[in-house]
């Protein structure tokens, strides 16, 4: 196989329903919309990859810096939580979904960790499990107030699914 192909040849049809493995991201492209993939292992210093990595994509949409932090700050909180919560005493991975319809950017961030027993209870204002540590249990609270939309699914030793959706403003056509 060599080099591989280089860019200019490969369709957008041959990088469909791209099959990802672990530690490894890939692309999706369909009628509907546009998707990325990354998952990765639960130690703190990938909450800053996954951050960027959801800024980056949100780039093609081209939105406001307001935008980007405000969706830099809800990957931020959901992920920190898989990490720290999710995933408190043992290791695993964490999935991130990005995707982009039309100018609504929706996130999901999954772990299969301990899950949340009360999810209605979790996500009140100042609500933490941890308050002997450096948690004020505000995660929840960011990503309601910086996200359109925040659904959580989780279920105790099933883990856990936090969709947000962001809408961004309409932008004029350059
Ligand atoms: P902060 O985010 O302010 O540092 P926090 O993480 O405790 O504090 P939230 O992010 O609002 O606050 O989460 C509230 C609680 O929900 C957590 O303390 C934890 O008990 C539970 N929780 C949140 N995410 C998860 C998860 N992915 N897996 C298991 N439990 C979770
Ligand atoms: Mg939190």
């Amino acid at each position: 196989m060599g080099m591989g192909t280089v860019p200019e040849e490969r369709g957008m049809k041959e990088i469909r329903n791209v099959e990802t493995g672990a530690g490894r991201t890939g692309t999706a492209v369909s009628e509907v919309g546009e998707s990325v993939y990354l998952e990765f292992e639960s130690r703190s210093h990938n909450e800053q990859f996954a951050r960027v990595v959801a800024a980056v994509f949100a780039a093609r949409l081209d939105p406001t810096v307001e935008e980007v932090e405000d969706l830099k700050t809800a990957v931020s909180e959901a992920v920190t939580n898989a990490i720290i919560h999710g995933y408190e005493k043992e290791e695993g991975m964490v999935h991130m979904k990005l995707t982009i319809k039309g100018r609504e950017l929706s996130v999901e961030v999954r772990d299969e960790g301990v899950g949340i027993a009360d999810v209605k209870k979790a996500m009140e204002p100042l609500y933490t499990s941890k308050p002997s540590r450096e948690r004020s249990g505000m995660g929840f609270s960011f990503m309601e107030a910086f996200m359109d939309e925040v659904w959580v699914d989780s279920a105790p030793g099933r883990g856990t699914v936090v969709r947000m959706v962001k809408r961004l403003e309409e932008r004029p056509v350059r």
